[in-house]
């Protein structure tokens, strides 16, 4: 007897191609998680074919052993051209994609993750992209570690809930402590009180001071963190620190300037 079909949207987080006409895809679905698929005949297509990150809506048949599923269909929902056209914006949908094939494990029921994904690729569904403005995309990465429990909250020490004096991020317990609980820890690392203001807010309006610095100071953490619970590193994060660090050196009035420079 074989299984009902199932149909979903999903995003399509990496993509190959596989003999001469298909592709083979790693696609985070709404309803029934990671699914490792193939597309026959997707080349042969006409009009835009398959792709990184794009939206699909995909028809298939659970495989019996639960590997590689066949899609009997597939439509693209959505795009995100703007993704395409900003090498920051693709490099950081890239360490999303990655961080969640590193984080999560095939055919997992993983909603709240298809829901940040989701929250994640609509801030590309604007014309323009602005990457760096907003600190949205840092607290979805966040998020994400969160909603896999990998990492807690920076509201409050991990160990005696206190809200203050919040200096330090444990790799021990993947969350932030204050100054007495991290007394003695050795396996701790030192944040300042802004980078943990921004990190425990929900609002991502209102921040004035220059970002950067902390999206910088983030991913550094970021990259330690998923080293840490995978014991990989993800391609795209070296990447992205290296186009952050080179951005931070073209704003010359963010950065402590020489005086002879005037
Ligand atoms: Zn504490």
């Amino acid at each position: 007897m074989s299984e009902l079909a199932r149909e979903s949207s999903a995003y399509v987080l990496d993509c190959r191609d596989f003999r001469e006409t298909s592709q083979l895809l790693v696609l985070l679905s709404e309803k029934s998680g990671r699914i490792d698929a193939v597309a026959r005949g997707s080349r042969k297509a006409k009009g835009p074919g398959l792709d990184r990150f794009s939206k699909v809506f995909v028809v298939w048949r659970p495989s019996r052993t639960g590997g590689l599923v066949t899609l009997s269909r597939w439509e693209l929902e959505e795009t995100y051209p703007s993704l395409r056209t900003s090498y920051l914006a693709y490099l950081l949908a890239s360490v999303w994609a990655e961080s969640i094939v590193a984080l999560t494990a095939a055919a997992g029921e993983e909603e709240e993750v298809y829901r940040l994904t989701s929250d994640f690729f609509c801030t590309f569904q604007q014309e323009k992209v602005v990457v760096l403005s907003t600190l949205k995309h840092v607290r979805l990465f966040w998020k994400l570690l969160e909603s896999v429990g990998y990492a807690g909250s920076w509201r409050e020490c991990a160990i005696c809930k206190t809200r203050k004096s919040l200096n330090w991020f444990s790799f021990s317990v993947m969350a932030p402590l204050c100054d007495q609980c991290a007394f003695g820890e050795n396996d701790v690392y030192p944040v300042s009180s802004t980078f943990v203001r921004i990190m425990g807010e929900d609002k991502t309006e209102g921040w004035r001071g220059d970002a950067t610095l902390w999206i910088e100071a983030f991913f550094h953490l970021y990259g330690e963190i998923i080293g840490r619970i995978t014991e990989r590193s993800l391609p795209s994060l070296e990447l992205l620190k290296k186009t952050l660090a080179q951005r931070k050196s073209r704003v010359p009035f963010r950065v402590a300037r020489d005086p002879r420079e005037t």
